[in-house]
């Protein structure tokens, strides 16, 4: 198998992989976008909400801020030491407190752990008037994007390289990587035009991932593969 990186650029990560079949390359897809646990806020206790919204609203809103993960300090909830009741190891704490007039944003939160902490901070959650107030205590825990999409790490699609097979013959084929992005783009153009035809190459994918900001790209497909594995190695016990 062979990994080429194209870019990197605005949190999105362009590459081709070769070597790989369709069944991989979306098993790999989906295990990167929902299989890679990632933290977002579950619990919301509010204490003051004199806001527009609902508590039910804001908390929905609280829960698809992005937040920086670190994968190595915490436990999923299911299987952390604590059994599931929550603890420093496994949940990460949230506070705010604002008054109005004023907008509230994803950054007004206090987070117990500096490390974790919403991945933009200009994420408005509600605008409070005159008068209103908004306090709340939130926790945050690892979880699943198959679970809630609230949890998952962005969006990866991918499409087959392709060959072209008839048409301009003054098409060249990219030399290096700086040509592939732009070799792409025209071949795209010329198809439009059907000044070409093309087949699609069986094994070679140009995959396009674009991460929410939780964890870095590789972080996340370095998990993915391991993730796979473990599963194909679960199946492989149960069938002895
Ligand atoms: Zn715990």
């Amino acid at each position: 198998m062979k990994i080429t990186i194209l870019s990197n650029e605005n949190k999105i990560l362009k590459f081709i992989v070769e070597g790989i079949n369709e069944s991989l390359m979306n098993s790999l897809r989906r295990t990167s976008m929902v299989g890679v646990p990632t933290m977002a806020i579950e619990d919301v206790e509010f204490t003051k909400n004199s806001s527009a919204l609902y508590d039910e609203i804001i908390a929905l809103r609280l829960g698809l801020i992005p937040l920086t993960t670190d994968l190595k300090s915490y436990n999923l909830r299911s299987e952390c030491k604590c059994g599931g009741k929550g603890c420093a190891l496994c949940q990460v704490k949230f506070k705010l407190s604002a008054k109005g007039p004023k907008v509230v944003y994803s950054g007004d939160m206090k987070s117990s752990d500096p490390k974790v902490k919403p991945v933009y901070d200009n994420i408005p959650i509600v605008k409070l008037l005159e008068g209103q107030e908004l306090k709340f205590n939130a926790i945050a825990i690892l979880g699943f994007g198959r679970e809630h999409t609230k949890w998952s790490t962005g969006l990866m699609t991918y499409k087959y390289f392709p060959k072209v097979i008839s048409g301009k013959k003054d098409l060249k084929e990219p030399k290096d990587v700086k040509e592939i992005a732009a070799y792409l783009d025209k071949v795209r153009e010329l198809e439009h035009k059907e000044e070409i035809k093309t087949e699609p190459v069986e094994d070679k994918f140009v995959v396009e991932f674009e991460s929410w900001g939780q964890l870095d790209h590789k972080t996340i497909l370095l998990r993915a593969v391991s993730e796979l594995s473990k599963r194909l190695k679960a199946f492989d016990k149960a069938l002895k």
